[in-house]
């Protein structure tokens, strides 16, 4: 009676949604190059069933927890909402394209340390694997990006657990001339200890950038990325262009899975610039 229409009055028309860059659409481990690559050259999307309504709750979580740090605890909160000017990369021929973001917030505690604060609902899955120390890349990659924006040198990435009442978050420190963050500390709503799996990283918002530039590449050329992972993943049951992908299958000229770290520039010293282990 109602489970039939309520994606329908509710869902987000992905039409509507052209491809842009945009911070939370960087790729790392968990977002395929080959799918952002079809969403860039304008190929309809078809949201996959369970991804339907999903920017509608995560917009409501969000502003559940926005409300209890602003009515509850002791952080001062503001800024939210507020739009910051991230770096440049290469759209549609643009080489100067602004990569455009709204922050969550900014929280100001009683010592007066300013931090940017940055919310992720997240699905039971990956909650468990933060909580073995996965460190998801794309969403630290995204807090260099949004750190560097609000010209914040700290940030508190709150994981909300969208199937239990849990968080867990990871502080932040960035130095954005170095290109470097560190994970200085973890907690969890339970009180787990968390060891990430790795805490420091050099070159991400690099690596950033130059996802933008490997989805204009390949968009501008003939060639396909690879597929970049099985299809009974969970990345390819939430994409919008499974079908059309399976098609494609024979097509693709590189039959390899391309490694995230391919897309990292070598310098001079032959040393890779990204994720390297302090
Ligand atoms: S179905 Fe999987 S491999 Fe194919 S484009 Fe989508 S996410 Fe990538």
């Amino acid at each position: 009676m109602l489970a039939n229409v309520l994606h329908a009055i509710n869902g987000v028309d992905p039409q509507e949604i052209p491809y842009k860059p945009h911070p939370s659409f960087v790729g790392a481990k968990n977002r395929c190059l080959r799918a952002t690559v079809y969403w860039r050259m304008g190929i309809p999307r078809t949201l996959a069933d369970r991804a339907q309504s999903l920017s509608c709750e995560h917009k409501a979580l969000r502003e559940l927890t926005l409300r209890t740090i602003r009515e509850k605890s002791a952080y001062r909160l503001s800024c939210e909402n507020t739009r910051v000017l991230c770096g440049l990369v290469e759209f549609m021929g643009n080489k100067e394209y602004s990569l455009e973001a709204d922050i969550d917030g900014v929280l100001t505690d009683m010592m007066n340390r300013r931090y940017l604060l940055q919310i992720e609902p997240v699905v039971q899955k990956a909650f468990e694997e933060l909580l073995e120390g996965e460190t998801y890349l794309e969403k630290l990659i995204k807090c260099c990006f949004l750190m560097k924006g609000a010209g914040l040198t700290q940030c508190v990435l709150l994981f909300k657990n969208k199937n239990t009442s849990a968080y867990l978050d990871f502080l932040l420190g960035y130095d954005c001339k170095a290109d470097f963050l560190e994970i200085l500390s973890v907690s969890s709503s339970q009180g787990d200890l968390i060891t990430p799996l790795q805490n420091r990283f050099t070159g991400l918002y690099r690596a950033g950038i130059e996802w933008f530039e490997k989805v204009e590449e390949f968009a501008n050329s003939s060639i396909l990325p690879p597929r970049s992972f099985s299809r009974t993943s969970w990345q390819c049951s939430y994409c919008s262009y499974g079908n059309l992908c399976r098609q494609d299958d024979d097509k693709s000229t590189n039959p390899l899975p391309m490694p995230w770290s391919s897309l990292i520039r070598r310098v001079s010293n032959g040393m890779s610039t990204c994720i390297r282990q302090e």
